[in-house]
């Protein structure tokens, strides 16, 4: 043997074994078998692996060491790649190992050896275990389907990506949240389809694939198709492959655009609410029945007048700043209140520490457990002392422009008689008269002097000290039906308006027509009613329709005004409500109403069921408004 020859036979022995040591560390074991695909060799590596005898293997008995499922399929395969002299010939089977006493996976590779003719004259191949793998695979297929069959059944939006951030799975809900179709973006770019170029998501993406650390919770919004946004909260895992390397993402995501929206409202109005009450000054209080305390808010320690370090929280402290003679009507009304469940509305007077007494108003309702139990009392409380003393005011001023209404009218009366009275003195002073009789008239020329200028003065009272301007009388029967609200809340009567046309503005005094306004409302709301309608309509009406103005009407079902009494109305002391009543409001309104050159009527029914009062006002816009007093008032 030649040092070459040696040489080569060496290197083949040493590029035998190398091939053999590389075949050694992937697979589990190499096999030589006949052309017919028969072992006629002895196969150490396969009986080592399966654990058969060689009188067990040889010929084809190594099939017996096939799963029994996979015998069959490998059996048609083998025999198809013999009979095509398959270059290459791959298949997995489950064979059967010793060592391990189970079934185990294993990937078989043939290839043929052929002579120079191109005849096979035998196989030889290897076998890898690949069960680890193979068992990775199929949980990880199988997992992957659980996770789609999950996702396509939650409401709930599914979806994976790859470690680039291409869409490799949405589930039906996103596809339906965002108006795309599954076809449109499997494999596209998950960012740049649904992600604003702005937002920073797409960088913590990459960054969190390259450090294994992504945001588990995250809200976002995504873009629908028609370019829309729905705000996500999503949770987040990496998706890793059977070596531990991260091929991806997969994200459940809720949609909470509503939620958020929803959240935001309530934040809003909470905010609306809070400003309302502190502008309003409107305090809050709630009586836990239960626990028999009471909670105030802020305002209401400003309005009763309680330093907050010195509230206990007992309903004492509420009953304790109670004015003493409304005391008895108020826990009255609160006792029918919680008895009843029905609205709490009550107005009463209160005495603060210091001894001051203010008026307030306070509005309640009752929260009821699933039993109908009163659990909670909650209302609203505030200061109504002005509004108090306002309508004192505007009583006072009534009756007091009544009164010089009144003077005003008895001094006209007089005036003539007085004139010619003064007349007569003078003509008496021209006749010869004796001492005595000269000295007695001479006295009554000075009484009667006298009494002209009480008349005039009385005259100069009653003086309409208001400016006419104009008047939005739609904003003002607003204005004062609202300060009837509480009134006909209180008394159960619905308080409406209907207003024709848009604006309607007059020539005149506008406190005059609210005190008009003020008179008509109360009668109507102290007529038994249980419905006032309060309707504005301009109109033309007058001879030839030249007019033009607004037609007040005040419409009630109430009892209505007997017959005998309709023509007394407008009489002054004309009432029938006693002590409670002047009788001058119908009196001073119609006299406002004609200085104004307007109409004022009354229509009224006693008739059962269909009783009630319409008081019908009719003001000209352009009137020409007296600066000083009413027109009957002049000398
Ligand atoms: P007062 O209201 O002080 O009694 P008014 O001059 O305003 O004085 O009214 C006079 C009377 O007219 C009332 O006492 C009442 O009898 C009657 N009256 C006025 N309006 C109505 C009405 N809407 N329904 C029934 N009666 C009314
Ligand atoms: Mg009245």
């Amino acid at each position: 043997m030649s040092t070459h020859e040696r040489a080569s036979s060496d290197d083949a022995s040493l590029y035998r074994r190398r091939f053999e040591a590389l075949v050694q560390a992937h697979s589990a074991f190499v096999w030589t078998c006949d052309r017919e695909g028969k072992f006629v060799d002895e196969q150490s590596g396969w009986a080592a692996y399966t654990g058969q005898t060689f009188e067990e293997y040889s010929g084809i008995g190594g099939f017996a060491a096939l799963h029994p499922e996979d015998r069959r399929r490998v059996w048609k395969e083998w025999a198809r790649a013999l009979k095509n002299q398959v270059s290459l010939y791959v298949i997995d089977m489950r064979l059967w190992h010793a060592a391990t006493q189970s079934w185990r996976w294993c990937t078989l590779r043939g290839v043929p050896v052929l002579d120079e003719s191109g005849e096979v004259i035998e196989w030889v191949g290897s076998a890898t275990d690949i069960d680890e793998a193979k068992r990775n695979e199929v949980n990880l297929r199988e997992s992957e389907r659980r996770f789609r069959s999950i996702m396509e059944c939650v409401q709930a939006v599914g979806l994976t990506l790859d470690a680039h951030g291409r869409i490799t799975f949405v589930n039906d809900y996103l596809m339906t949240l965002t108006g795309w179709t599954r076809e449109e973006v499997i494999g596209r770019d998950y960012f740049e389809i649904f992600i604003d170029p702005n937002c920073f998501i797409r960088d913590h993406f990459y960054t969190g694939i390259v450090s294994g650390d992504i945001f588990p919770h995250a809200e976002n919004e995504i873009i629908t198709r028609s370019g829309e946004r729905r705000m996500v909260a999503w949770d987040n895992t990496v998706l890793r492959d059977s070596n531990g390397e991260i091929v991806g993402v997969a994200s459940i995501g809720r949609d909470i655009t509503e939620k958020r929206k929803a959240e935001q409202e309530l934040r809003k109005s909470e905010e609306r609410l809070r400003l309302a009450l502190q502008v309003s000054r409107t305090g809050i209080w709630e009586v836990d029945v239960k626990s028999e305390t009471l909670n105030w808010s802020d305002e209401c320690f400003v309005i009763y007048g309680v330093p907050k370090q010195t509230f206990d929280g007992s309903a004492d402290q509420f009953w304790k700043r109670v004015h003493p003679d409304d005391l008895e009507m108020v826990r009255a009304e609160i006792q029918e209140f919680v008895a009843k469940k029905k609205p709490l509305v009550q107005e009463f007077r209160i005495v603060r520490p210091d001894g001051e007494v203010r008026w307030v108003s306070s509005l309640g309702h009752v929260t009821l457990d699933e039993n109908q139990n009163v659990v909670r009392l909650t209302g609203t409380v505030i200061d109504v002392t002005s509004r108090k003393q306002t309508e004192e005011a505007l009583r006072k001023a009534e009756r007091f422009a009544a009164a010089g209404r009144m003077a005003a009218t008895v001094a006209h009366e007089i005036n003539n008689p007085l004139a010619s009275l003064v007349n007569v003195v003078y003509l008496l002073g021209k006749q010869e008269l004796q001492g005595p009789e000269r000295e007695l008239l001479s006295i009554a020329n000075a009484e009667l002097s006298r009494v002209v200028r009480i008349s005039k003065q009385t005259l100069g009272f009653y003086q309409g000290e208001k400016v006419p301007a104009n008047v939005d009388i739609v904003a003002l029967v607003e204005d004062v039906k609202a300060s009837f609200e509480a009134v006909s809340l209180k008394r159960n009567i619905s308080l409406t308006t209907k207003i024709r046309g848009e604006k309607f503005a007059l020539h005149g005094i506008g406190d005059e027509i609210r005190q008009v306004l003020i008179n008509a409302l109360t009668n109507a709301l102290e007529s038994g009613a249980t419905r006032v309608e309060v309707r504005v309509r301009g109109i033309r009406q007058g001879r030839g329709n030249r007019r033009s103005g607004v037609r007040v009407s005040v419409i009630d079902n109430g009892k209505g005004i007997d017959r005998e009494n309709v023509r007394r109305l407008f009489e002054p002391f004309f009432t029938t409500k006693g002590e409670k009543g002047t009788g001058l409001g119908l009196w001073v309104s119609r006299g406002i109403v004609l200085k104004h050159e307007g109409e004022i009527t009354m229509r009224s029914s006693t008739r059962e069921g269909r009783s009630g009062t319409c008081l019908s006002i009719f003001l000209p816009t352009v009137a020409t408004v007296p600066l000083a007093t009413a027109a009957d008032a002049k000398v």
